[in-house]
């Protein structure tokens, strides 16, 4: 291996606000600059230490990569020269020692904290954002704790870091991150050799020829974070993220399962979000798409976006216990359909076809109503008698897009009732009211929500009317550092199924690309709380 460049090089290390890359071995810093090179349509970039536009915080500022040598004393000396730079972003790269079952030679590693032989921890808060940019390169990424190690056989340093959840090791990153002195700092190793395929073995070397490739094939995703890094402003919308009937549905799948001898089914997600389900499957609670899939007599719980009633009915057949997560402002809407029907009325649900909560509401009367997606489905309608036409409405749409099929209806059959009170629900209202608010100040704004939540998709739409890009993203390993280049303002909301925690976990991952400075726009305030069926109360 090489040894580490003419270390006074550090002195010129970066133009101003530009990526300071730090590689410990030349090889590595070759790889690194060639992938930070093709990153920003260069052609070379092998023998000189500097490189194009491919990063920096200031838009185009440049990149430097420097082999910085290995271990300790070299690493220390390194890092007061990097604090003494005008770096805007420091990345610390080269190649490491896998520890956690799983990584394979090849695998790159992103470290969400490193922790020094002396068992003292620096956070990495950019982690997610640039292991999302790499998973979505098509690289193989894992994220979790970094050691630094004494040396290359520091049995007792592996062991330690181990005990102390490292999952891959190295012998410099502890004392590099020192020289970020508050910047932007990313730490980026890529796994040269494991416990079972260790570097000094027959063909140990493949290791490290394969860590080196996906060193070079990570130059894209490092550029990006480079030229996202900046301070910002964040403006929280509010409210945001959990509604009344999300957290009462979750709830009651919780206290089923604390007073359950035998599994708990939920039929569909008990409400839209990957998170949620996710956490909920750990405690045991078991998803299944239809009742067909419960245990005879077993205990089901109905999500929160409702059943029809021949789902009830098929439950009773099959003699299971049911537990209605239905939130109440779902039943009402149900309601509502049962009375229009008995009265003779066609009702008309403005809806997106194939949302639970769609299927849920006309399963109350198949043949008296119809779906109304868009103002062109009015046409359609054939009522018996036109004085005799009523509408309802999803409850997680946008106000605007009911709105011109509201007028459609009215236009066609003046005389069209409605529902008595809105069927759009408050939680979905207060949260279109509040991404408006932080859209008209944002560059762009964030909505947490998974793909198959309606209300969370309606925020995004929502916020792209008033004019501002607006991205839907399950957590942070979904944001694009793309969108947040230039970006001084960053907006962020939640849907009403997306837990908090993801939203604090956004701005964390944010503060990672820089200072942050987190304000709020309060458009409504919510003290909403729904009683739990009396399956679960005593629970
Ligand atoms: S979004 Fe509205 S209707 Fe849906 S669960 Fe929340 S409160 Fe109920």
């Amino acid at each position: 291996m090489s040894g580490p460049d003419d270390p006074n090089d550090m002195a010129g290390l970066s133009g101003p606000g530009g990526l300071a890359v730090c590689a410990p071995l030349r090889l590595e810093a070759r790889a690194v600059r060639r992938g930070l090179t093709d990153a920003a349509g260069g052609t070379g970039g092998a023998a000189g230490g500097t490189g194009g536009a491919a990063g920096g915080t200031g838009g185009g500022a440049g990149f430097e990569v420097l082999a910085t040598g290995m271990g300790a004393r070299r690493s220390r000396a390194a890092a007061e020269r990097l604090r003494a730079s005008a770096a805007g972003a420091v990345a610390i790269a080269g190649t490491c020692g896998g520890l956690a079952p799983g990584l394979e030679p090849g695998d790159l590693v992103v470290a969400t904290v490193v922790i020094g032989p002396d068992g003292r921890r620096v956070s990495c808060p950019a982690a997610p954002l640039l292991a999302g940019q790499l998973r979505r390169a098509g690289l193989r990424v894992h994220e979790g704790p970094v050691a630094t190690v004494r040396g290359l056989h520091d049995a007792a340093g592996r062991s330690r870091a181990l005990d102390r959840g490292a999952i891959a090791v190295d012998m410099e990153s502890s004392y590099l991150i020192d020289g970020a002195a508050g910047r932007p700092a990313v730490v980026l190793r890529a796994v040269s050799d494991t416990p079972r395929r260790p570097l000094l073995r027959p063909g140990g070397m493949a290791g490290g020829v394969a860590a080196l490739r996906s060193l070079r094939l990570a130059g894209p995703a490092l550029a990006a974070w480079a030229a996202a890094t900046s301070p910002r402003q964040v403006l929280l919308a509010g409210p945001r993220s959990f509604c009344a009937g999300v957290e009462r549905a979750i709830e009651i799948v919780e206290r089923a399962l604390d007073g359950a001898a035998a599994p708990v089914y939920v039929r569909k997600q008990i409400v839209h979000n990957t998170h949620v389900v996710a956490g909920l499957e750990q405690r045991g609670a078991v998803f299944v798409d239809e009742l067909h899939e419960v245990p005879q007599g077993a205990t089901v719980v109905f999500s929160a976006h409702g059943v029809a009633p021949a789902v009830r009915s098929e439950a009773g057949r099959r003699g299971l216990d049911t537990i209605d997560a239905t939130c109440p402002l779902v039943a009402k809407v149900h309601a509502e359909a049962r009375r229009f029907v008995s009265d003779g009325y066609l009702v008309a649900l403005i809806g997106h076809a194939g949302h639970e909560e769609v299927e849920g509401t006309l399963g109350e009367a198949p043949g008296a109503m119809r779906l109304l997606q868009t103002p062109a489905d009015v046409t359609a309608l054939e009522p018996a008698d036109p004085d005799k036409v009523a509408y309802l409405m999803q409850t997680t749409l946008s106000a605007e897009e009911a709105g011109e099929i509201v007028d459609a209806l009215l236009e066609r059959f003046p005389s069209a009732r409605g529902p008595g009170s809105d069927d759009i629900c408050y939680a979905t209202t207060n949260r279109q009211r509040s991404v408006r608010a932080i859209a008209a100040e944002s560059d762009v704004v964030l909505v947490a929500g998974s793909a198959n939540s309606s209300n969370s998709k309606r925020l995004v739409e929502t916020a792209e009317r008033a004019g501002v890009r607006a991205y839907l993203i399950d957590d942070t390993g979904d944001i694009e550092l793309g969108w947040l280049t230039g970006a001084s303002t960053v907006g962020i909301t939640a849907g009403a199924s997306a837990p908090p925690a993801v939203v604090s976990q956004i701005v964390a991952a944010l503060s990672g690309l820089g200072s942050v400075q987190v304000g709020e726009r309060v458009a409504a305030t919510e003290s909403i709380r729904f009683g739990l069926p009396k399956e679960v109360r005593q629970s």
